[in-house]
């Protein structure tokens, strides 16, 4: 049986998008349907499975098999309130079939590249004050069990909310029913050089003007350099709380071109394509770069931008561009917007990892006062103590970890210290 599963097993060197981890795993697995991806777990003594492996940190690491879901990518199944797929698919291939059908997901990421199963089990979100994370869109899943078994759950049944947001820890989810709503057009506007002294006493105001808001900073700059307003109105104001609207399309990395960008300019297009801020057919960037992201209840948002300004001239020299977004609470166990509205703060790094990794501790100590939770799938420095003290509902999902896993198939050394809390942190893994 193991000459078996070693078979399936194509053994290459093997990183993720950003190059920045080479997982530890002997091969991968590339099971066709859900069937063969619950043979193969069942007879795995341990198993990890991989999305379109865009995370930064060692979340989906592992060394025993990994689990490639790319093949698992089929629209299920679509209703007038929920579509069914594939775990695998990724959020770019759904939004045609759910528009032919007049339908969209509510929210979407800055790239429409990443799978369903990998965005949901990190926490991924997009912006806007009453937008939630892509997990909370989530009303079913079915999950194959470390004996290969499938467990159907449903929103309200008792593990759900410890079940979505869960890291790869409890399985591997198969297929996902995701809320729909009726398909709605979206405009993208972006607007230059947004005033600090505005940002400090209207960020809320700013951050809620619109379907979804973001803005991108450098932080040592004597503005915002942009503003990136969807909204489902059409705009014309000539300032945004003093900024003024750009008159050619933009990247959000100074300097960068704007062609890998969802289109600009106010054109009105189906939510799918205006979203994200990168193209599907386009890679965002050519993968030389870092990710940190950290997440504060909005109504410290302004101070913890302040804390952070304090910081732009040790952060800015190793940055492309921050981006800070809202996100909407959620009740999920390990969401990092567990039962808080919440302002993240995230940083595009160039691909610096010792010079990232030093400034990380300094990043989390001046929001540490905020309650700060950091994204599960980029860089981070956080010790298990400090989780433990921001994730109220840890030791409830490790308890459900160990009923639902109790020989720990799926363990990876990231569960192990950030979350079974069994072994020392180490910073930005
Ligand atoms: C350029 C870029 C832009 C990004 N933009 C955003 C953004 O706008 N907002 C944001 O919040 N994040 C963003 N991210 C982070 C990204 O969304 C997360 O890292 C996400 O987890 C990536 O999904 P993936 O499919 O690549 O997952 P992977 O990195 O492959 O896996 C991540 C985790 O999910 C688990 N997993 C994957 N599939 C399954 C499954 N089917 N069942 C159970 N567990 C599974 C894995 O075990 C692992 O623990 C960005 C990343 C990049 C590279």
């Amino acid at each position: 049986m193991i000459r078996r599963l070693r078979a399936n097993l194509a053994t290459v060197v093997m990183k993720n998008w950003a190059g920045n981890v080479t997982y530890s795993t002997a091969g991968i697995l590339r099971p066709k349907n859900v069937e063969e991806a619950q043979e193969l777990v069942a007879r795995a003594e341990s198993i990890r499975p991989l999305g379109t492996r865009h995370s930064f940190s060692l979340v989906a690491d592992s060394t025993g098999a990994l689990l490639s879901t790319e093949h698992l990518d089929r629209v299920v199944e679509i209703g007038a309130d929920t579509v069914t797929v594939e775990a695998g698919i990724r959020y770019g291939e759904l939004g045609s079939p759910l528009q032919e059908n007049g339908l969209a997901v509510a929210n979407l990421a800055s790239l429409p590249h990443i799978s369903v199963g990998g965005a949901i089990a990190t926490g991924t979100h997009g912006s806007g004050v009453s937008n939630q994370s892509l997990a909370a869109a989530v009303s079913a899943l079915e999950l194959v069990c470390a004996d290969g078994s499938i467990n159907r759950l449903r929103r309200g049944d008792p593990d759900f909310d410890g079940a979505v947001v869960a890291l790869g820890a409890l399985g591997l989810v198969s297929r996902v029913s995701l809320d729909v709503l009726p398909a709605f057009e979206v405009r993208q506007y972006v607007f230059e050089d947004l005033p600090w002294r505005a940002v400090e006493t209207d960020l809320d105001e700013i951050l809620a003007g619109g379907y979804s808001v973001s803005l991108f900073t450098t932080w040592t700059e004597p503005a915002i350099e942009q503003v990136w307003l969807k909204t489902t109105e059409e705009l014309h104001t000539k300032s945004y709380f003093g900024a003024v609207p750009a008159t050619v399309p933009r990247n959000p990395v100074p300097g960068a071109q704007p062609d890998n960008c969802t289109e600009q300019l106010g054109v009105p297009g189906p939510s799918a394509e205006r979203l994200p801020h990168f193209r599907l057919e386009f890679t965002p960037s050519g993968g030389a770069e870092l990710q940190s992201e950290y997440v504060v209840p909005r109504e410290h948002g302004a101070d913890a931008l302040r804390a952070l300004r304090g910081l732009g001239r040790i952060v800015s020299p190793l940055l492309l561009v921050s981006e800070i977004r809202t996100i909407a609470a959620d009740t999920l166990w390990l969401s990092p917007f567990f039962e808080r509205d919440s302002v993240a703060f995230h940083f595009t790094w160039k691909p610096l990892g010792d010079e990232v990794l030093a400034v990380l501790p300094l990043i989390e100590a001046a929001l540490e006062p905020f309650g700060v939770r950091p994204h599960w799938g980029k860089l981070f420095a956080g010790s298990p103590r400090q989780l433990e003290a921001v994730y109220p509902k840890l030791s409830v999902f490790r308890e459900l970890r160990h009923r639902l896993d109790p020989d720990g198939k799926f363990q990876n050394a990231f569960v192990a210290r950030h979350i079974s809390g069994d072994e020392p942190a180490q910073p930005g893994t």
